[in-house]
């Protein structure tokens, strides 16, 4: 696998880490966290690659506040994501990065996202609001969303 190493991207200094982290997550399999460090100027990131994704269907609900603080949502390449309440579906890519969200954070992205995209249609711009409510509510602890995330099938 081919990933960062030598000198700093910002500063060139050759005083970085890398380290490499293994998880078991236990609904998706192993991923592994790569996160660099420059000691010189403090430059650090981090990147984090599926290694065995045993995953094939995967589905969680939201329903209390205690849901979205505990509970996590995966961005993976090749999967799709749907918000079945709301009728959202996100479908991700080969390219796509592997990300780990809370659940307010990936709904926020959501409604932000629904928001500018609604500057731009006339006619839907009804039903995206009723949308962005709907998942407001439910960072509220107001309202169910189920999430469901699968493999896409092309
Ligand atoms: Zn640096």
């Amino acid at each position: 696998m081919k990933t960062w190493g030598g000198p700093c991207p910002n500063c060139k200094s050759d005083n970085t880490e890398i380290n490499y982290l293994e998880y078991d997550l236990p609904e998706i399999g192993r991923i592994l966290i790569v996160s660099f460090l420059c000691h010189n100027c403090l430059l650090r990131y981090s990147d984090i690659f599926p290694e065995s994704i045993k995953l094939k269907d995967y589905r969680i609900t939201i329903e209390s506040i205690d849901d979205i603080r505990n509970k996590r949502i995966y961005k993976i390449p090749e999967f799709e994501i749907k918000l079945e309440e709301v009728g959202i579906e996100i479908k991700q890519i080969s390219k796509s990065k592997f990300m780990v969200y809370t659940v307010d954070g990936f709904i926020m992205e959501i409604i932000d996202f629904l928001k500018e995209y609604s500057k731009n249609i006339e006619d839907k711009r009804e039903e995206i609001n009723e949308k962005i409510k709907y998942l407001e509510e439910v960072l509220k602890g107001k309202r169910r969303l189920t999430i469901s995330i699968k493999k896409s099938i092309s």
